[in-house]
């Protein structure tokens, strides 16, 4: 079912999602050769438990971390690990979220490590640059097959591709909620958008085709082609003014 949000809900959920952003921001700063990626969980997590919120993903469906920290072929749900230590030219995607309040915010950023390659950074541009097409897609009255075609088009006329196992979702008092919002789609087809619904957009991009496979860990969601991976995230409002990012830091 599809919730549909007063005002003064939206107002609360912010405070998530400012957190959340502020969370994903100070990962960004973490990421540097030599720093082990349990060392940026550990900061999100502190940061976090400082603003009075929870961590969305710890313990989640039994998620070990506070962040999904997800490294070159890794495309989701890496585990934070003493043992991963980034190095120069990786690329480290960071998925956070925040529960106050009674609502959740969630977010994710693509950082490079140092000097990355020509052909990782052109990944991350085009990954974000898809993020903000489908989320100018978001608008009300719109369905939500227009979001996911514009993120498909936007990365496929570029020769990469969206990842079809994993979607974006809507969120707020849960961390999931219908609709789910796909990275591909047709344009007039699906769930129609109306002021108050909250939804997650995450374009989950890969520089080799999109299948992905799963880990024995349950968790660490990889390419299967060993292509890098990237993956941008916004919660996101529908209103009657366009749709407003939820997920800005201070
Ligand atoms: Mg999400």
């Amino acid at each position: 079912m599809v919730v549909i949000r007063t005002s003064r809900e939206l107002a609360l959920m912010k405070e998530a999602c400012r957190i959340s952003a502020n969370a994903l921001k100070l990962a960004g700063t973490a990421v540097q050769p030599g720093v082990s990626t349990l060392e940026i969980d550990n900061l999100v997590r502190k940061y976090i438990e400082k603003e009075g919120a929870t961590p969305s993903f710890l313990g989640y469906g039994g998620f070990p971390g506070s962040a999904c920290i997800s490294v070159n072929n890794v495309v989701i749900h890496g585990i934070p690990s003493k043992k991963c230590i980034l190095k120069e030219g990786d690329i480290v995607s960071v998925d956070v979220g925040a529960f106050i309040d009674g609502f959740h915010g969630d977010n994710a950023y693509t950082f490079p490590c140092g000097k990355i390659s020509p052909e990782a950074q052109a990944l991350l541009d085009a990954t974000k640059e898809s993020l903000y097409e489908g989320i100018k897609a978001a608008l009300a009255g719109n369905r939500i097959g227009d979001i996911g075609s514009a993120v498909q088009k936007y990365v496929e006329d570029r020769s990469y591709s969206v990842v079809r196992d994993f979607v974006g979702h809507g969120v707020g008092a849960k961390l999931h909620e219908d609709p789910a919002v796909p990275n591909y789609g047709t344009p007039g087809r699906g769930v129609r958008l109306v002021p108050g619904m909250t939804i997650a957009i995450e374009p989950m991009v890969t520089a080799g085709d999109y299948h992905v496979k799963v880990l024995d860990d349950e968790w660490t969601t990889v390419t299967v082609d060993g292509s890098l991976a990237a993956h941008f995230e916004h919660s996101v409002a529908i209103t009657a003014d366009g749709p407003k990012i939820l997920t800005i830091p201070d």
